[in-house]
């Protein structure tokens, strides 16, 4: 099975349980439109390398196609037609006016040098741009994409089209970048781990948080979490993972991987073999990396109660049933890992009007936002008897379904 039939079982289950006719589900079952690019780049040593590209449009009958860009060498057609359909789901059950879009480029931008990766951005928005516009479909960051490729696509869509602003989001903030939407990620996923901390009465100094993937959503997640006074005990990235049941201090920790380029070798903890990370004696688990690291092959070693799925799909239907057997609560991706795209939705707001919040502002929204969801969840989860991730999905889907009824979609 591939990924994106996978994910699409999600779907398909809620669909049954909605008693959503068939029409419908063949609408929301494919992509509206799929685009496939060569990305031509002129490299540093005189040649020019030719890499796939993507921009998969799920849905749009809420709204612009909306989602990220993602640079890796494993990136493919079906990877991004399974985060296209999730963006539709997340900004569906954020109640954000937006559809589902996903895309980017098979390469390797960690072997690259600025200037290529710079290159390469620039022409990849000219190949996309006939799909792509302020009010058409709006990219933003993912994994190894941020403020830099954005400003770069920004002004390369510019140049053509004048100023643009909302063509993309996650822009730093010199360019109409809004303040907040780099930690955004991870803020989102603490409002809702808090909501649902508050809701069950639980004392956040007692919470051991154990944190898979310690890229940008991971850490910022950790960092205001402890804050907050949660005990972040561990975390992990490709390179090795480290644990200390004490606590560690995620600040410092990131630090340490700014210096070193991993969280290994951390000297306030110790290094456990990063599979084992999920497995820790702890309450809570965060995959926050790739996708798939929940599976029917670890998801039984799991001991916290709850899973928060700050990153995309990371864990498979097949894995999803092992732990409801199990009792343990997943908050679903389309939940969890929403925060990003709700703050690039504060972001394209101030750039259409030309204004400028404040982070509080930001913040506060986003806050907003995210507890909203998390009750509409945890409400109808609770009544339907059904897990968190078919409640989300069930609210989505209506949600799509109602916006395309009422446009006339036959
Ligand atoms: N890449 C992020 C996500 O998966 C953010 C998307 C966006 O801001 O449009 O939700």
């Amino acid at each position: 099975m591939t990924m994106y039939e996978s994910v699409q079982g999600f779907f398909d289950q809620a669909a049954t349980r909605l008693g959503l006719e068939d029409a419908m589900r063949q609408v929301l079952l494919t992509p509206f439109r799929e685009v496939a690019v060569q990305v031509r780049v002129p490299m540093d040593d005189g040649t020019l390398q030719v890499f796939p590209g993507w921009r998969i449009q799920h849905n749009g009958a809420r709204g612009p196609f909306k989602g990220g860009l993602r640079f890796h060498p494993k990136s493919n057609r079906d990877e991004f037609r399974t985060f296209a359909a999730l963006m539709t789901w997340k900004c569906a059950l954020l109640d954000i006016p937006y559809g589902g879009g996903k895309g980017g480029i098979a390469c390797d931008p960690k072997q690259m040098s600025p200037g290529e990766v710079e290159r390469l951005c620039r022409a990849f928005i000219e190949a996309i741009d006939p799909v792509i516009g302020p009010d058409l479909d709006i990219p933003a960051p993912d994994v190894n994409t941020s403020g830099r490729e954005m400003a770069w696509m920004y002004d390369e869509y510019s140049k053509v089209h004048g100023d643009s602003p909302g063509i993309v989001t996650g822009k730093p903030i010199a360019v109409g970048g809004s303040l907040g939407r780099e930690q955004a990620t991870g803020r989102g996923g603490l409002y809702c781990l808090d909501r649902i901390a508050q809701s069950r009465g639980w004392t956040r100094e007692k919470i051991r948080v154990a944190v898979e993937g310690y890229g940008n959503a991971g850490s910022w997640f950790s960092i205001l979490a402890a804050q907050l006074g949660y005990r972040i005990v561990s975390a992990s990235d490709t390179k090795g993972a480290i644990y200390n049941p004490e606590g560690i201090d995620p600040v410092a920790l990131l630090q340490h991987k700014r210096d070193t380029t991993t969280v290994a070798e951390y000297k306030y903890a110790d290094a456990i073999p990063p599979e084992d990370v999920i497995a820790l004696d702890c309450e809570v688990v965060v995959p926050a990396a790739l996708e798939e690291s929940i599976r029917t092959d670890n998801a039984d070693r799991i001991r916290g109660n709850l899973v928060l799925e700050v990153a995309n799909y990371p864990t498979t239907p097949e894995a999803d049933t092992i732990m409801a057997g199990r009792g343990v609560t997943v908050v679903p991706d389309i939940l969890a890992s929403a925060g990003g795209v709700v703050v690039s939705y504060l972001e394209w707001a101030q750039n259409k009007q030309r204004e400028r919040w404040s982070e509080e502002r930001v913040n506060a929204r986003l806050k907003e936002l995210m507890e909203a969801s998390t009750d509409a969840v945890l409400a109808r989860a609770h009544e339907g008897g059904v897990t968190q991730r078919e409640a989300a999905y069930e609210i989505a889907i209506e949600r799509v379904a109602a916006a395309e009824r009422v446009r006339g979609w036959r």
